[in-house]
């Protein structure tokens, strides 16, 4: 079983959308002030703190397969999601709640024989048997119901530098 690397959403993208930084809709932030959710950034549940929503794309280019859609981050300051090993806890909130794991091939293309539908309680092994495909360069974790997009899993050894999501 490889072992795997859990991204969040990059420090300097999150600093960025705090200043007002645009969405990938080309829109400023949305501010709420009494927020629930899980923030992208430390993988975290937002509880009733303010947060900002916005459309983030979590893809280094545009192209067909660059999905874009609604995430929630803290509006304060939070640390960046540090467990990279592991899955992160917030996972527990949801259970058996459904989530996709979405396979990519290096050329940020859907590898379709390599994604999947299972509980969040049974994400971790998912996330290990795609990645045994050598074809899948990461995958996309996101909720089954609303297709949001949480995090990014690697394999453990290819991570070298941290993406640069264009995010806008
Ligand atoms: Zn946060």
């Amino acid at each position: 079983m490889p072992a795997f690397t859990v991204l969040p959403m990059p420090t300097e993208q999150a600093r960025g959308f705090r200043k007002g930084q645009l969405d990938a809709n080309q829109q400023p932030a949305e501010r709420v002030r009494h927020g629930f959710g899980p923030c992208r950034h430390c993988l975290k549940r937002i509880e009733d703190e303010e947060m900002l929503v916005l459309s983030y794309r979590p893809f280094e280019a545009l192209q067909p397969y660059a999905e874009s859609g609604p995430v929630f981050l803290h509006a304060k300051d939070c640390t960046a999601y540090s467990k990279n090993d592991r899955l992160p806890d917030m996972l527990d909130h949801w259970g058996e709640v459904m989530m996709i794991a979405k396979g990519y091939n290096k050329d940020d293309r859907i590898r379709y024989e390599a994604t999947a539908v299972a509980p969040a309680n049974q994400l971790e092994a998912q996330c290990q048997t795609l990645l045994t495909d050598e074809e899948v360069a990461y995958v996309h974790i996101r909720l089954a119901q609303t297709n949001c997009y949480q995090f990014r899993v690697e394999r453990a050894e290819q991570r070298l530098s941290q993406p640069k999501f264009s995010g806008v």
